[in-house]
């Protein structure tokens, strides 16, 4: 899988893709993610970027042309358009489901837009969806562009152990995971549940589908619904 991450902070992105599990996943090749300086791209003399929007309002607007150019010269790489994604609070927000969906296009090409956001104009020309990471507004398309990577990352093949370590993960299967334990048995007067020690896979793994599907009516009606409609439908998943 190969992410193309168009941005004004590349700096910003690479702190974070250098570290930890996605550091190792590209240091080994299971991933490749490249940024890329939208700044580099522009044609003002004074290396612009944004101007103040048309009708007037607050704040600055991300000029189309670099992020065109951009767009452009990293396609040229691809005998395909990459699915390009712009971050955008106004987008689809970004679920599971959406996640394993994108783990399987071969390139996906992410626009971080910055101040009061970017031209509609060079939107409606690239842009295939917009992604919103969640209701609320962040100063950029960094951070939300990261935990898409992040969440993309872990389901591609030797980014992790393996399938399992995200298979009964919350959200996976559309349940919320149950309580983890590790030592020591007793902390502070507080024990583990006895089911985890007894070594009885059977009941530990039921233990945990009864665990999980109490939190999640519990926290998450919304999910659980789906959940029981799922299972009237197939009962296996
Ligand atoms: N003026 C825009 C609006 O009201 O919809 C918000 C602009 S925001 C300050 C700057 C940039 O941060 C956006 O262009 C987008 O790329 C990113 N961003 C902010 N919130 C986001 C969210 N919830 N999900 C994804 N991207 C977000």
């Amino acid at each position: 899988m190969k992410i193309e991450i168009a941005t004004l902070f590349p700096e910003m992105c690479e702190a974070v893709l250098s570290s930890s599990i996605l550091g190792r996943a590209r240091a080994k090749g299971a991933l490749q993610v490249n940024c890329h300086q939208i700044r580099e791209y522009t044609a003002d003399r004074h290396r612009r970027v944004d101007d103040s929007p048309f009708g007037g309002g607050m704040g600055m607007v991300m000029q189309a042309q670099p992020i065109y150019d951009c767009w452009k010269a990293v396609c040229a790489q691809y005998d395909e358009k990459p699915h390009t994604i712009y971050l955008s609070p106004k987008g689809t927000v970004l679920t599971q489901k959406k996640v394993i969906e994108l783990s399987q296009k071969p390139v996906l090409f992410l626009l971080c837009g910055h101040y009061e956001g970017v031209d509609q104009r060079v939107l409606d020309r690239i842009v295939d969806e917009e992604i919103s990471v969640g209701d609320y507004v962040v100063t950029g398309g960094e951070l939300p562009a990261l935990i898409l990577t992040d969440a993309v990352a872990r389901m591609c093949e030797d980014v992790l152990p393996s399938p399992e370590c995200y298979e009964e993960e919350s959200h996976f299967s559309g349940l919320l995971e149950y309580p983890q334990y590790t030592r020591p048995e007793c902390w502070e007067g507080d024990t583990v549940p006895p089911v985890l020690l007894s070594g009885h896979h059977k009941n530990i793994a039921a233990w945990r589908q009864e665990q999980s599907q109490n939190i999640t009516r519990e926290r998450r009606p919304d999910l659980w619904e789906q959940w029981v409609n799922c299972q009237k439908k197939d009962p296996k998943l």
